[in-house]
Order: C-alpha cells, then sequence, then structure tokens
C-alpha cells in the first residue's frame, strides 16, 4: 500500500485474498483485524475515518533479481517474466505521482501488469536479456488496440538485465500516450495446436519514442 490509504484502497486486493485463501468466508472481517494487529506491532497508523498511515520505512530499491521466485515455472522464458515482473513489483515505485509502491494486477489482466494505488496509473514490464532492439512484443492484439483508441495504453516499463548476474541493468519507460496506431502489428494468430489457440499478439515499433531514464547504466565489475 502508498504510504497512506484508506479502507476502500484496500478493495483491489481483495480478488487476490480470495484466491489465496479460499476457504476464509470473511475477507473482509480478516482485513480489518490484520489492520488492527499491525496497528498494535507498531507497523501501522490509524488516522480517524478510515484512513491509515504505514510506519515502516519501505526497503531501498534494488537491481538485483531473484530468479528463484520463479523457479516452479516450467518454461525459460516463463521463469524469466516472472522473475522481472516480481523485481518491478517490489523494487518500482511510481513515477507520476512518486507514490513509492505499485501493485501487481491478476496474471489474466490483458494489458498491464502493475497498477498505482494512488494516482491508478498503470504499467505493463517488458524485460530482455540484453539489450532491446527497435520494437518489442506487445500482448494480445484487440485488447491493446482498444486501449489505444481510448488513449488508456499503459506505460511501457522496458527493463534490460543480465541474467549471468541477476542483475538489473537499465530501465527506460515509454508512456502509453505516445503510441500510435502506426507503431502498432499484429502477429499471425497462433496455430490450432497451441495451447491458446488463435490468439492474437502484436509487435510494437518503438523507434525514437521519448524514453523516459528509471534506472541509469549500471555496470557491475566481474569478480
Ligand atoms: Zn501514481
Amino acid at each position: 500500500m502508498p504510504e497512506s490509504f484508506q479502507l476502500h484502497d484496500l478493495d483491489v486486493h481483495f480478488d487476490t485474498f480470495r484466491r489465496a485463501y479460499p476457504r476464509n468466508k470473511n475477507v473482509d472481517a480478516k482485513v480489518r483485524q490484520t489492520l488492527q494487529l499491525l496497528r498494535d506491532r507498531g507497523d501501522l497508523g490509524f488516522l480517524g475515518g478510515g484512513r491509515y498511515r504505514r510506519l515502516v520505512p519501505r526497503p531501498e530499491s534494488s537491481t538485483a533479481i531473484d530468479f528463484a521466485c520463479a523457479a516452479h515455472l516450467r518454461s525459460p522464458s516463463q521463469r524469466a517474466r516472472v522473475a522481472l515482473e516480481t523485481w518491478a513489483n517490489l523494487n518500482l515505485w511510481c513515477y507520476r505521482c512518486g507514490n513509492p509502491t505499485l501493485i501487481a494486477l491478476p496474471p489474466n489482466a490483458p494489458v498491464s501488469d502493475l497498477l498505482c494505488p494512488a494516482c491508478r496509473a498503470e504499467y505493463q514490464v517488458k524485460s530482455k536479456n540484453g539489450r532491446f532492439g527497435n520494437a518489442i512484443v506487445g500482448a494480445a492484439f484487440e485488447p491493446l488496440m482498444e486501449r489505444l483508441s481510448a488513449r488508456t495504453l499503459p506505460d511501457y516499463l522496458l527493463i534490460e538485465y543480465e541474467a549471468d548476474r541477476s542483475q538489473v541493468m537499465l530501465l527506460n519507460a515509454i508512456q502509453g500516450g505516445e503510441l500510435t496506431p502506426d507503431r502498432i502489428a499484429p502477429r499471425k494468430p497462433l496455430s490450432s495446436s497451441a495451447r491458446r489457440a488463435g490468439w492474437k499478439g502484436c509487435t510494437i515499433h518503438i523507434e525514437g519514442l521519448p524514453q523516459l531514464e528509471i534506472v541509469g547504466p549500471r555496470f557491475v565489475l566481474r569478480p
């Protein structure tokens, strides 16, 4: 949660809580009880009127990636994607409003991965072992075009990392509002033998777009 928040700001997490504790039929009461426990522990201040303030400082951001968090996944590309999304979730902040935390959207969210609970800005994480070229692989084509015409595309967080060293080296952001329809090309639908047969992704051409530097070039000396 952000540094200060209201009870209803927790609503976006309720689906996650219900998935994690399917047998708990009183998630709402459990959340309130947990807030009281956190207050008694000195981690949370009650400001009155359903407003709260976190009293525990957020840990420093780090460029170290923990691949162990995705070790249970079978495909190497999925492991990398989940490890980098987890890194972004734990280490990034909202550069649009300065809120120190972002929350992870459900894995099936079509266009975005992270949400700022304070200003509702959305972010999509793209990661690459090495350097990005002039194009990135986008999400499902149609939902993305819908968000483009509604002018609600998320910002794209382009994370370049080195898998050998488990380090994020560079992170630039492209604002969703910079993308135009001519930059988005549909890809061939997945073949009928694929798990998601007929699913159509897209390619986003990013050449020449302004990029916001979030993590500067970082060089790790070889041991
Ligand atoms: Zn924000």
